[in-house]
């Protein structure tokens, strides 16, 4: 979400006459997007203030300004650390950025909504993000994503089925729907699954994929569309974020690790090849060895062909802030390092498995390690580096894998019958 809406800010930028320098310590306007999910993502906004700001000192001109959640969280801090800061914009008040820089940088600009739904300014022009909900009404007892973004707020299915039209006709061939818990979906009597569905068959032609999914939400209706559409991509991100019972408990998440394995099942069993990504949280309040053995036992169970690994990390105004039997954050690092080095290993078997196998790709652009190499993405997820003719990019192609590296395969093309303006 926050890529999309600092790509959204980058195009308003650039139509107000504005051009990205590579170096935040030449810009006249530097924007920080903040997210506040973790410690380390604060420390690191803290880190780049500290270099920003005294600069306003040597250039005069020189403007900074904050957005996004952590301005919901700490405000007060931003403005008793750092009062030089020009601009400080939570998620709510971010539609009203065109108005807000406007007095900043004395430049017109449009609103903030005219630039959404648009090609991405920087990236792929054949993808793009489309937030179809905002907020959460969950209140797992880690997070503070509710305190931040407020109740969830869905769009209607009649305005992104609009908002898609236009992207597929300026040319995007895969859309990523957003939301914090995609599949809680619901405008009056559309589900996450009628949602999928009317998209998928209303523009056969285009990828469709979403992020992030809620287990106890995961109904089987949504795996049924999954698989009768081969244009919803065969991907599911699906946080477990630990496999220990008593953890999912203290962490209100409302599923156990049997529900969450069978649902697990259900989408292997349907939707064959489906590749499963998750988060986890290792270290969390009152976690013993044995909870963390059952973690990597569901790693080893689950066998994700990616994973989102992460120590716990407190954030304030939590119920788990205040819990007992907290972790040393020595501890949490050192389990951490141990889901990451498990994850490494069984992904590097999953990729081995796959090889051979042919898999459809969008392709993205050109590739970076070698002039004649094409970037794509597999429905699937995994990047896939190609030999190919440029006129191939904004294609949807096959190719067999055939060679595996830890995050990415090298690939041979196998049909050319798809080409974007064939
Ligand atoms: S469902 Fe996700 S966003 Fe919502 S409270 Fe839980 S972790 Fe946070």
């Amino acid at each position: 979400m926050n890529e999309y809406e600092s790509s959204t800010v980058s195009k308003m930028l650039e139509a107000a006459g504005f051009t990205m320098v590579k170096n935040p310590d030449q810009a006249e306007l530097v924007l920080l997007n903040t997210c506040t999910v973790r410690d380390q993502a604060d420390e690191k906004v803290w880190n780049r203030l500290d270099n920003l700001i005294p600069q306003k000192r040597k250039f005069k001109a020189k403007k900074v300004a904050v957005l996004g959640c952590m301005v919901e969280a700490q405000r007060d801090a931003f403005l008793k650390r750092y009062p030089q800061i020009d601009l400080l914009l939570s998620p709510a008040q971010l539609k009203n950025i065109g108005t807000e820089l406007e007095q900043v940088t004395n430049r017109n600009f449009d609103s903030y909504e005219s630039y959404e739904y648009v090609h991405e300014a920087n990236s792929s022009l054949f993808k793009s993000y489309l937030p179809i909900q905002t907020g959460c009404n969950f209140n797992c007892t880690y997070c503070i994503v509710p305190a931040v973004k407020g109740r969830e707020v869905n769009h209607s299915p009649e305005t992104l089925l609009n908002k898609v039209d236009s992207l597929v006709r300026s040319g995007v061939r895969e859309v990523t729907l957003l939301g914090q818990t995609i599949n809680s979906y619901r405008w009056e009597k559309t589900r996450f699954a009628d949602l999928l569905e009317s998209l998928a068959s209303n523009y056969p032609s285009t990828w469709f994929r979403f992020l992030t999914s809620h287990p106890v939400l995961f109904d089987l209706r949504i795996i049924d569309v999954m698989s009768h559409y081969k244009n919803l991509c065969p991907f599911v991100h699906i946080p477990a974020q630990s496999g220990s019972d008593r953890i999912l408990r203290s962490m209100k998440r409302g599923y156990t690790v049997s529900k969450y394995l069978d649902l697990i099942d259900r989408i292997r069993e349907k939707i064959p090849g489906a590749c499963i990504s998750t988060d986890m949280i290792c270290g969390f309040p009152g976690e013993t060895e044995e909870d963390f053995k059952q973690s990597l036992n569901l790693m080893q169970r689950v066998r994700f062909e990616t994973a989102f690994m992460f120590f716990y990390s407190e954030r304030k105004e939590t119920v788990a802030a205040g819990m007992q039997d907290s972790i040393p954050v020595e501890l949490r690092k050192q389990r951490l390092q141990q889901m990451i080095d498990l994850q490494m290993d069984l992904q590097s078997t999953i990729y081995q498995e796959r090889l051979g196998g042919i898999v459809e790709v969008l392709v993205e652009g050109r590739a970076r390690r070698g002039k004649d190499f094409l970037k794509a993405r597999s429905a699937g997820n995994f990047p896939v580096f190609f030999e190919g003719d440029s006129n191939l990019i904004g294609s949807i192609q096959k190719v067999r894998l055939i060679h595996a590296s830890s995050h990415s395969f090298k690939a041979e093309l196998i049909s050319q019958e798809r080409l974007l303006n064939a």
